[in-house]
């Protein structure tokens, strides 16, 4: 009944992990504590039983933003759901009472202040409550990150409805809040479900910020017309971001907590309507933002703790699609957040303060599996099939640049820190290794060491970030006010050659950064220019019914429809997150636009579904074909290449790797790019070539559209594509003597 009612409504053909469990333990009457991470999917867990029961749910929820976007949600999948705050008129509430007392309404949100006074626990005492479910519940503990205080009153519900089910779900881990949680609510033996931390969909990577904005430019160039969130630490990074980017032309919108209430809420509904790809914001940003397609979250600074990372990062890939979590730190940012720890109160806070920077540290410069150091933080492991390899961090991906010969290059660095009797700091010891003439130096005769100007050859730079990922590792720590280094347990087992660290290459070039195979894999047979064009459709259809463009429909349900291109009604029936309701009011257009667009380009429409796995954990892919997709060829397309260095047609391709014509279409691009092919005789008539190659002249190279508008139709994208990608690798060649 649960299966077919997720089918029914949300379109869903399955359940994330523990999703089944927690909805029984709501079916039966059993109190439960739900603990996944954000993006688990907790939401389903007591909407999908609250419409196989009789009567109403009761859902607690702290922020009205995230009610009415729930409610939305509901609604646009044909579920009556209603909810009453503070926000609202007087007859508003009335209309929605009188659904209510009709026996109308399946889901009510509430907010707590709301729920807790007398007038409405008395009218919910006239109704059939099927379950009370608490979103957020960490809210009423004090350890918590998020007291509430009108959360400890929501103890009267067990008094009141001792025969209703009280349900909890966050996504904060710690024993203390669990306990906290079970007290307040007073739950009854409830069942305790934990999820896995681990969000094997979120693509991590942790960079030292050198380049800045140029290595923001890398991750959005990556990210062209999708949204994300780029995280800086003060208001006054967002404000330079977000102006530089706009100078570069990137259309991007702020976001603090210094700028007027107006421009803010504004900013951000900008975002979550997908009017703006891009928002640069500082913490402040993210609470109650419930959007499911961020792509990427790009941290421009270090957070001050693995909880607030995961967290930030969390806010991507919600929908379960990939999406790419990178982190730029420095040093100079570690001082920063140590620094304004002395202004904690108590020692302990500033203790816990320390050591929650450290782990943030050494998860930076660790060059250890990221998502192994992240699940550990939570006390959890990774499940044995990744021991090895993630698959899906820049660390387990190859692409950090390690020194070869690390140990001696660290035993180099912690014999200078010992003779010089551990009494100074990380900048001191890369002068001394480096050789430098500065006056300290000297007068402290550390000139006559037999380390110093040991790494002469060395940028000093480069030495001053070994000593801070030593330090990151373990090897060294950082004491007192002056931060000077010393060497640790673990630091005098490398002395001896009984550990080994990583340490990364100095970074001076930054060659190709490998990309992640699993990165290809659910785009795998998306036709990607239908994919925007259903885009556009979604935004238009989100604009007329007043909602959010992810409430119509996810990333992945659009990304299966441009993989599938169903036609009709039955086909488009199968994609993922169609359920009746959405069949029903959207399907029509939908299915129109697939076909026009089809036709128009001569894409197969109606395609027999392979199955694409979504997690990139679910199918690690062999380290060998990650090496080879060097040059940006996607390693789904490199499969093609031999067959087209045969002289075999798209088509002929087409069939032998059983994908869409489209899709093999762009691998031949890919193929072009990657053996630099000059001449595109084996796929498109010499004739026809030559007129392509005319019109380009004259139109210009960088678009095709104005190519394909002069022949009127007559000649498709696919004939245009590969003849221009030849002659840009020809045109490259004249211009580059
Ligand atoms: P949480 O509240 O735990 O952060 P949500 O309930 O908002 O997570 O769910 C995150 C996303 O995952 C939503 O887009 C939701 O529709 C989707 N989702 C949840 N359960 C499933 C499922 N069983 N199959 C497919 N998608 C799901
Ligand atoms: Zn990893």
């Amino acid at each position: 009944m649960l299966l077919e009612t997720l089918q029914r409504y949300w379109g869903y053909d399955g359940f994330r992990p523990l999703q089944e469990q927690a909805m029984k333990c709501v079916l039966d009457g059993r109190d439960s504590l739900v603990i996944m991470p954000t993006g688990g999917g907790k939401s389903l867990c007591f909407q999908a039983p609250a419409m196989c029961l009789p009567g109403i749910a009761i859902v607690v929820s702290p922020l009205i933003s995230l009610m009415k976007d729930q409610v939305d949600a509901l609604k646009t999948c044909g579920i009556t759901a209603e909810f009453i705050n503070s926000s609202m008129s007087a007859e508003e509430r009335l209309r929605v009472a009188n659904e209510i007392r009709a026996e109308r309404v399946k889901l009510l949100y509430v907010s707590p202040e709301r729920l807790v006074q007398d007038k409405t626990i008395e009218f919910l005492k006239s109704l059939k409550i099927s379950l009370f479910a608490i979103d957020e519940a960490h809210c009423v503990s004090e350890w918590g990150h998020d007291f509430r205080v009108e959360y400890r009153q929501l103890r009267v519900l067990r008094s009141s409805f001792p025969e209703v089910g009280i349900h909890a779900y966050t996504a904060t881990a710690t024993e203390r809040v669990r306990e906290d949680i079970v007290a307040s609510l007073e739950l009854r033996d409830p069942e305790l479900l934990v999820g896995s931390f681990d969000r094997p969909n979120l693509i991590y990577k942790a960079e030292r910020r050198n380049k800045g904005l140029g290595q923001v430019g890398e991750v959005l160039d990556r990210h062209k017309g999708e949204s994300g969130i780029i995280y800086c630490t003060t208001r006054n990074d967002v404000d330079k971001l977000h102006q530089s980017l706009t100078e570069q032309g990137l259309k991007t919108l702020p976001y603090h907590a210094g700028l007027p209430d107006l421009e803010r809420r504004r900013n951000q509904e900008a975002f979550i309507e997908e009017r703006v790809d891009i928002i640069v914001a500082t913490v402040a940003f993210g609470m109650g933002i419930d959007k499911s397609n961020v792509r990427f979250v790009l941290h421009y600074g270090m957070p001050k703790s693995l909880e607030n990372y995961q967290q930030e990062s969390g806010r991507a890939g919600r929908d379960g699609l990939e999406a790419d979590c990178t982190l730029l730190y420095s040093g100079a940012e570690a001082a920063r957040w140590r620094s304004t720890l002395d202004e904690l109160p108590t020692d302990a806070a500033r203790e816990a303060g320390i050591q929650s920077l450290e782990a943030m540290n050494r998860f930076c410069t660790g060059a250890v599996c990221r998502h192994r150091v992240l699940v550990n933080y939570f006390g959890q492991d990774l499940p044995a099939e990744q021991a090895e390899s993630c698959g899906a961090c820049d660390v387990c991906l190859g692409q950090l640049d390690l020194v070869p010969d690390a140990l001696v290059l660290g035993q180099k660095i912690l014999s200078s820190v010992v003779r010089q009797e551990q009494r100074f700091g990380a900048d001191y010891t890369a002068q001394v290794l480096k050789g430098s003439k500065d006056q300290r130096i000297l007068q402290n005769g550390h000139d006559k060491l037999s380390t110093y100007g040991l790494l002469a050859n060395e940028p000093q730079k480069a030495i001053r970030d070994w000593v801070e990922q030593l330090v990151g590792q373990g090897f060294l720590k950082k004491e007192g006010e002056y931060n000077i280094v010393k060497v640790t347990p673990e630091g005098w087992a490398l002395l001896k050659g009984s550990a080994t660290p990583r340490l990364l290459q100095p970074a001076v070039t930054t060659k190709t950064k490998k990309q992640a195979a699993v990165i290809e894999d659910s785009w795998e047979g998306v036709d990607r220019p239908l994919f925007e064009l259903l885009r556009d459709l979604r935004r238009a259809k989100a604009d007329e019914h007043g909602v959010p463009a992810y409430i119509v429909f996810t990333d992945t349900a659009l990304r299966d429809m441009a993989r599938r291109r169903p036609t009709t009604l039955d086909g488009f029936r199968h994609v993922k997150g169609v359920g009746e309701k959405k069949l029903a009011d959207f399907g029509e257009i939908f299915i129109t636009c697939i076909a026009e667009y089809c036709r128009e380009h001569t894409v197969a429409a109606d395609v027999a579904q392979v199955d694409v796995p979504v997690k990139p954990s679910s199918s690690p892919k062999p380290a060998r074909s990650l090496s080879e997709s060097l040059d940006g060829a996607s390693a789904s397309a490199i499969g093609s290449f031999r067959f087209f260095r045969e002289g075999k047609s798209v088509a002929e391709v087409a069939e032998i790797m059983n994908r869409a014509v489209s899709t093999v279409g762009g691998y031949l691009s890919e193929f072009i790019r990657h053996d630099q092919v000059t001449d595109p005789s084996p796929w498109v008539e010499p004739i026809l070539a030559k007129q392509i190659e005319e019109a380009a002249l004259e139109e210009g190279l960088d678009r095709l559209r104005p190519i394909f508008d002069r022949f009127a139709g007559a000649v498709s994208y696919e004939q245009i594509r590969p003849v221009i990608e030849c002659l840009r690798i020809r045109m490259k060649g004249v211009s580059e003597p």
